[in-house]
């Protein structure tokens, strides 16, 4: 387990943390909701372009973080190697500052957040949540996704050595996620079942948790979540 730093490392570290909370975005944002390797990526594009909202992963924002070798970025990268969730101050800091900026006034596409309680709580007080598309997938399913997961660094695309093979002429630039590996998987999917999905029974009490079949291919996945983004029209 690694150990939970507190407020003040994490806030010289240059993560906003307990900043009065005002409404950020009025219009009605969506979640993608779903375990690691879910498919919640994969979707996430289609969404964006029906909706133009933008997409905002705190799984990307994370990794652009460590990869710049910020102190915030340093600091997560010890969780997200471990497959462990990333504290909830640090996350709901980066939401916040991310919202402020103007490509986030109507609305915006919430990919891997919230993941705890505590983080809905938070979301609830600076956005208006209008619909959550729960991609449900089984664990039988999930280490082969993560494990065979490929991402192509220059478009960011998402790629599956079996299910979604890249073109040949992007094979060669292809990188796998460093914690996507079948011990890291195991831990995180037990943050999942442990932190994340109590959420479910969060959202389905606000009459908001749509769940799609995630256990088919992704072209019939998308058939399902197209049709959950219409409602929200
Ligand atoms: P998440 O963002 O939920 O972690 P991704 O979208 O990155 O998940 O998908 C994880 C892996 O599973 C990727 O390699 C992706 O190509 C693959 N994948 C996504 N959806 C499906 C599906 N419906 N069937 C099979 N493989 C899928
Ligand atoms: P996946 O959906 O494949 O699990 P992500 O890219 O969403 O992967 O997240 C990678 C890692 O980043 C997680 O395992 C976790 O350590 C951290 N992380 C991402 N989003 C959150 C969040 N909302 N709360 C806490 N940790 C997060």
């Amino acid at each position: 387990m690694v150990s939970k730093s507190n407020a003040g490392q994490w806030a010289r570290a240059g993560v906003l943390i307990g900043s009065s909370r005002f409404a950020l975005t009025m219009s009605q944002s969506i979640v993608l909701f779903g375990p690691p390797g879910a498919g919640k990526g994969t979707q996430a594009r289609a969404i964006v372009e029906a909706t133009g909202k933008p997409q905002i992963s705190t799984g990307d924002m994370l990794r652009a973080a460590t990869a710049a070798g910020t102190p915030m970025g340093l600091a997560a990268k010890v969780y997200m190697e471990a497959g462990e969730l990333v504290p909830d101050e640090v996350i709901i800091g980066l939401i916040e500052e991310r919202l402020r900026q103007s490509d986030a006034t109507d609305g915006v596409l919430f990919d891997g957040f919230p993941r705890t309680i505590p983080q809905a709580e938070a979301l609830s007080e600076i956005a208006t949540v209008g619909l959550v598309i729960a991609i449900e997938v089984p664990d039988r399913a999930i280490v082969e996704r993560i494990v065979g997961r490929r991402m192509d660094p220059e478009t960011g695309d998402i790629y599956h050595v079996t299910f979604n093979p890249a073109p040949p002429e992007v094979a060669d630039r292809l990188i796998q996620r460093k914690d996507d590996n079948e011990e890291t998987v195991l831990s995180r999917l037990a943050a999942y079942h442990s932190q994340t999905a109590p959420l479910a029974e969060w959202y389905r009490a606000r009459d908001l948790y749509t769940p799609i079949n995630g256990d088919q291919n992704i072209a019939a996945v998308g058939a399902e979540v197209a049709a959950a983004v219409e409602t929200l029209r």
